[in-house]
């Protein structure tokens, strides 16, 4: 090979879909994988990065982040500069960002992507969250000239339970429409799914106990008033043919549900978070873990890993959200909910992945793979092979590293794994070809680019499919 290249990873353990780890050198050019070569191979390269025995793995896509101090929009640099560190340190390369707003979503989104086209460090896309008539007459819109086909509903936010993020309350009605309209259009519905009415019910005469912070949010908020609502939007679904994607599933209740469901109807998918894969209700992080869906005892993280093994879990997102520590350091009643959690999705996935005996491809899938053909980005993204963005991640297996707050860059300032030692180390993230980190060390590049996506679930899946392949 002669042609002329820009960057040589040479000696690594590369993953490759149907083949795993396999002894090779990749070559980069214009921010593109251009060969993937025996080493060895005399190639004319500017840089030649030696990362002789590590493994170099599809970089991660967390499908599940909210940015901005309000976590509705990212406004300031550094909603998106930190944010983004946190990610690309924890070999994340792309990031679907949540935004909220009652307000039409052509403003919204070019106000946040003001901020993050100037200082993201990693690819992003979007999720809108409606909650409007207006919404929805836009939403063909959104799809079509925005390139956003994922769409959040709060099915929680009845009356003025959405107040405090800005949006209105609504109904199933509503959603029934939303789930219509998502299947005309090759969208799909992300239901944050949870029973509102039994939380009110259940919040006044439940087990509470001031010394068991995580236990008593979880009797408040217990399982079935997730399972409910997933039952309920899943049935829904199949009436209308839409695609619906349960975000940060969390309980074994839940998930038997979906899998219930789904052998009547496919195009159902199964997020769960690196939160409910490695914390429960025994957790030591106290009021730092409050997150709704609460964290769940220690039987549901084992079907959560069940999960992961057979495949019916989909993917791993983290549901980062950046408010300071000075939220969360209240009694478990008053502190608000949601923790940082992007930079630990990969290495915590992959530890307890491998502690567990789980395949390497099934945790390449969930962390990268699936989402990447659940919302539209595969091939460029997700994969390893000659054509798509060198968006790549390579890691020590057996490095070792501690979980730190102050390396996990976020504003939050605090992670409920402080301390937490795993097998994994994170060497250097590239986003397209470019080192967001190296060594170890973040550096000044902002690569992130804006990801147009016109299509997600069940349509994006069949635009993924090759007969070739087997996972
Ligand atoms: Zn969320």
């Amino acid at each position: 090979m002669s042609a002329h290249i820009d960057l040589r990873l040479s000696g690594g353990r590369v993953f490759l879909h149907g083949s795993g780890l396999v002894a090779a050198d990749l070559l980069i050019k214009d921010g593109v994988l251009t060969g993937i070569v025996e080493p060895g191979t005399p190639v004319d390269a500017t840089e030649d990065v030696d990362v002789t025995g590590q493994y170099v793995l599809p970089g991660a896509i967390d499908p599940h982040v909210h940015l901005g101090k309000d976590i509705r929009v990212p406004k300031d640099p550094d909603d998106a500069d930190l944010e983004t560190a946190s990610a690309a340190a924890g070999g994340v390369t792309s990031m679907l960002v949540y935004l909220m707003s009652a307000d039409p979503y052509g403003e919204v989104l070019e106000k946040a992507d003001r901020v993050m086209a100037e200082h993201a460090r990693v690819d992003y896309g979007y999720h809108f969250v409606l909650g409007t008539d207006q919404h929805l007459k836009e939403l063909p819109a959104y799809v079509h000239d925005l390139g956003v086909s994922t769409f959040k509903f709060f099915m929680n936010f009845r009356g003025d339970e959405g107040a405090y993020l800005g949006m209105p309350g609504n109904d199933d009605g509503f959603m029934y429409d939303l789930l219509g309209l998502a299947a005309d259009h090759q969208a799909m519905i992300n239901p944050h799914p949870e029973n509102i009415e039994l939380v009110r019910r259940l919040q006044g005469r439940t087990f509470k106990d001031p010394d068991q912070p995580l236990r008593s949010w979880n009797a408040a908020r217990p399982p079935v008033v997730e399972a409910d609502a997933q039952q309920r939007v899943a049935y829904l679904a199949a009436a209308t043919g839409a695609s619906v994607y349960a975000v940060h599933t969390s309980s074994a209740a839940a998930l038997d549900v979906v899998r219930r469901q789904r052998a009547g109807y496919p195009n159902l998918f199964v997020e769960t978070c690196t939160h409910y894969l490695t914390l429960s209700t025994e957790s030591p992080c106290g009021t730092y873990g409050k997150v709704n869906p609460p964290l769940r005892d220690p039987e549901d993280v084992e079907a959560l890993w069940q999960g992961m093994a057979d495949g019916s879990v989909d993917t791993v997102g983290s549901d980062h959200n950046a408010r300071h520590r000075s939220f969360k350091e209240k009694d478990i009643w008053t502190a608000t909910a949601g923790f940082p959690g992007t930079g630990v999705l990969l290495p915590l996935t992959l530890s307890e992945g491998m502690r567990r005996g789980v395949p390497l491809s099934r945790l390449v899938d969930a962390t990268s793979t699936r989402a990447a053909k659940l919302f539209g980005l595969y091939p460029r993204k997700g994969t390893i092979r000659v054509g798509s963005d060198a968006d790549l991640v390579v890691l020590d297996p057996e490095g070792g590293s501690v979980i730190d707050a102050q390396t996990q860059y976020s504003a939050a300032a605090y992670t409920p794994w402080q301390g937490e030692q795993i097998a994994p180390r994170i060497v250097h993230t590239l986003v397209r070809g470019t080192f967001a980190l190296r060594d170890g060390r973040l550096t000044e590049a902002r690569a992130g680019r804006f990801l147009p996506r016109p299509r997600s679930g069940a349509a994006a899946l069949a635009a993924a499919y090759e007969p070739e392949e087997q996972s």
